[in-house]
């Protein structure tokens, strides 16, 4: 599939369910209302719109939310998708908040998953429940050291948050080192109203960058993963670190993915409205050569890019549906 800039859409990402066991203050509001359960498509819905996605050339699918890890049955997904791996699919993964990975890492490895993605934006227990509303830190690192002993290699997420952890980000590079997880930081972007305010969170990561340089050798990579993240590598740990810059860079030039939402809407850009909605079409009895052709239509609305800006005087976000919705 290629979008009308000539980009090749090969990876879709698909967010299993909206909801969540924790409420990350970036990321939802303390009070959200999620979907009625009858909106979200079946697993089995899902997983016949991702074999239409795998026949027209997607390879990797990332399955999130929300958190993935609490729909019911969701590993029906990973074992359905799995089989696919070496058969149209390349490569079946994660993003968790790791909350339930010391149930699920085995069985995911056994589904065909090699990486996970796991959010962690700090070491630091009481301010990991105070960006989190109430998780446990130890439940979460738990969670990740038992993915790693299932064998499963390891990407930790950390949206970077003005005055809140930016103090122990240096903890972070130096813990991921030690266990040889990758770091990837994010700035965090204006998607959904939450409680407070975008621009008192707003950190951009070439200050991050510069800090982390006091005490770190990063040296450039070519490492890509097709996104939007710049990697480097860590002289003293041998680690990799990326950045994911949405706000003070245009990132969408080599961008290959397309994102699939629980009640069956594709979005084509994280930060843009458009959208195809495929639920009316699988609930109708549609054929596969319908689905792909609607899937093709979709792929040629491919925008060039997002808008992204956070307004200290205007608190609206750039896109109103939350992270959790479209998929992160
Ligand atoms: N619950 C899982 C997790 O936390 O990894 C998967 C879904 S979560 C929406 C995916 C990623 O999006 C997480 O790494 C999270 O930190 C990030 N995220 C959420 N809201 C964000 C925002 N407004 N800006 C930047 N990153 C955000
Ligand atoms: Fe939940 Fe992930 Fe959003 Fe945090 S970032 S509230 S863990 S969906």
């Amino acid at each position: 599939m290629i979008d009308p800039f000539g980009r090749a859409i090969s990876y879709l990402r698909v967010s299993v369910t909206d909801r969540c066991d924790l409420r990350c203050v970036y990321c939802m509001s303390e009070d959200m209302n999620f979907l009625p359960k009858p909106e979200l498509l079946t697993l089995e819905e899902l997983e016949r719109l991702c074999g239409a996605f795998i026949r027209l050339g997607t390879d990797k699918i990332r399955i999130t939310g929300g958190e993935p890890l609490v729909r019911r049955d969701v590993m029906t997904l990973f074992r359905g998708l799995g089989s696919r791996i070496g058969n149209g699919l390349r490569e079946l993964t994660l993003t968790s908040n790791g909350t339930q990975l010391t149930r699920y890492a085995q069985d995911l490895y056994a589904a065909g998953v090699r990486r996970v993605n796991v959010s962690l934006d700090t070491l630091d227990p009481a301010l990991f429940s105070s960006i989190t509303r109430w998780g446990k830190m130890e439940k979460t690192l738990e969670g990740i050291y038992a993915a790693k002993d299932a064998g499963l290699a390891i990407k930790i997420n950390a949206v970077a948050l003005k005055g809140v952890n930016e103090d122990g980000l240096d903890d972070m590079v130096a813990w991921c080192g030690e266990h040889g997880f990758d770091l990837c930081l994010i700035e965090t972007m204006p998607l959904g109203e939450i409680d407070g305010h975008r621009a008192d969170q707003y950190l951009p990561l070439s200050q991050v960058r510069a800090r982390l340089r006091r005490s770190w050798t990063l040296e450039e990579t070519e490492y890509r993963t097709g996104g939007p993240a710049r990697y480097f590598t860590v002289a003293q740990t041998g680690g990799r670190i990326g950045f994911i810059t949405p706000m003070t860079h245009n990132f969408c030039e080599s961008c290959n993915r397309v994102r699939l939402t629980c009640t069956g809407t594709l979005y084509m850009c994280l930060g843009q409205d458009d959208a195809a909605d495929f639920r009316p079409l699988l609930r109708s009895g549609a054929s596969d050569d319908e689905l792909d052709a609607a899937i093709h239509a979709a792929i040629a609305r491919k925008p060039k890019g997002h808008d992204f800006i956070i307004d200290r005087r205007e608190n609206a976000p750039s896109v109103s549906r939350h992270m959790s919705v479209t998929g992160g």
